[in-house]
């Protein structure tokens, strides 16, 4: 690893500071992804702010009902939180899928949110890859694709976003708060990821240097029934091949209210509204997920190693929205 700086952040001004000034530093939470990618070389920064010690690290309800939670606010702390499993279970559900006990401990919010892509060109420094080094090309898509995207992407990148958390979020209209040079500022979940487009390299839509503050989470009585659904290769410490984020609201066999989300499937966590139309109203049977999923999955563009995951969402949306319909009748 190359040398680096290293300074500690005592407050949110005093950090947003310690960043402008110095282009080629970087803000360390856990540290589980940024040092992991220091090690490799894919990331050099020539300073690190460490962000931990801010005041920032609080759960608590919002005036009208809602969850604010800190950026630093630790993985294992927010699985844990009693406002957050009872209001949010398939947030809670996602972060406790993801990675292990000891990383989840050290791992915070906004690192969770501003981590990078699992794809092995890009942590493999030897290799081309257009987000890593714009320009240089994307192997994956003639080569190992297995895991990559089947919505939304280009031919300038096919990776995936892979935190779990961000897809219960997405699921549950969570902003983003964040402070910058030029103060604070809020970004919905669903315009926080920037589409891939030509420009896989840029991906979030955070002023340069901004430092994100927290999230705030609607509030929204269909998200207390939900449940977060991933599968991957091994039973734990794994990333998701595909994931869903489900809510659902039922009245008299009808669909009053439902939010879906996909993970492992697009760059970022997908939010399916197309289901979530043509779910609302409709009646709340087999058929109707089925057909819900396969509507939003009909723009998908997998490769050769990849369109299995056209099937796997499909079956994961009929199965938990079935879970739940049954829970709520
Ligand atoms: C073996 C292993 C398995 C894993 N499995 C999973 C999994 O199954 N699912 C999953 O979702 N994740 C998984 N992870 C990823 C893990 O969740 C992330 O590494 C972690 O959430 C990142 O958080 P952090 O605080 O450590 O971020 P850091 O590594 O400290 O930072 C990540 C990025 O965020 C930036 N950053 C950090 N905090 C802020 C802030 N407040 N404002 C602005 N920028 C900030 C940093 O500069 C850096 O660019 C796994 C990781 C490992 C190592
Ligand atoms: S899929 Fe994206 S991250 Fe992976 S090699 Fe291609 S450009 Fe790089």
């Amino acid at each position: 690893m190359r040398e680096f700086g290293y300074q500690r952040a005592l407050d949110v001004p005093g950090a947003v500071a310690l960043l402008g000034a110095d282009p080629d530093a970087r803000f360390l939470g856990g540290g589980t992804n940024l040092v992991d990618l220091m090690k490799t070389g894919v990331e050099r920064p020539a300073r690190l702010i460490d962000v931990r010690e801010l005041p920032l690290d609080g759960i608590e309800a919002t005036r009208d009902g809602g969850l604010s939670i800190g950026a630093t606010v630790t993985n294992s702390d927010l699985a844990a939180h009693p406002e957050a499993r009872r209001h949010y279970p398939a947030l809670a559900q996602a972060v406790l899928s993801g990675a292990s006990g000891q990383l989840r401990n050290m791992a915070t919010v906004g690192g969770n949110l501003l981590q990078r892509t699992r794809c092995g060109y890009f942590t493999d420094v030897a290799r081309p890859c257009n987000k890593r080094s714009p320009g240089s090309g994307c192997p994956a898509i003639e080569g190992e694709h297995h895991n990559h995207a089947i919505l939304g992407a280009s031919e300038h990148c096919v990776a995936v976003h892979p935190s779990d958390m961000g897809v219960a979020l997405a699921a549950f209209d969570a902003v983003v708060r964040y402070e910058s040079a030029d103060g604070p500022g809020e970004l919905p979940l669903a315009e926080f990821y920037l589409p891939v487009g030509g420009t896989p390299h840029l991906e979030t839509a955070l002023p340069p240097g901004a430092l994100i503050t927290g999230i705030t989470l609607p509030p929204s009585p269909v998200t207390a029934v939900s449940r977060y659904r991933k599968v991957r290769q091994r039973a734990s410490h794994a990333f998701a091949i595909g994931s869903i984020a489900a809510a659902l609201d039922v009245q008299d066999g009808r669909v009053r209210e439902v939010r879906l989300a996909f993970g492992a499937v697009a760059s970022r966590p997908w939010r399916a509204r197309g289901a979530e139309r043509v779910l609302t109203g409709g009646p709340a049977s087999a058929e109707a997920f089925a057909a819900a999923a396969d509507a939003e999955l009909a723009g998908a563009e997998a490769l050769p190693g990849n369109g299995y995951k056209v099937t796997l969402i499909r079956n994961l949306v009929v199965a938990v929205l079935t879970e739940l319909a049954e829970e709520v009748a």
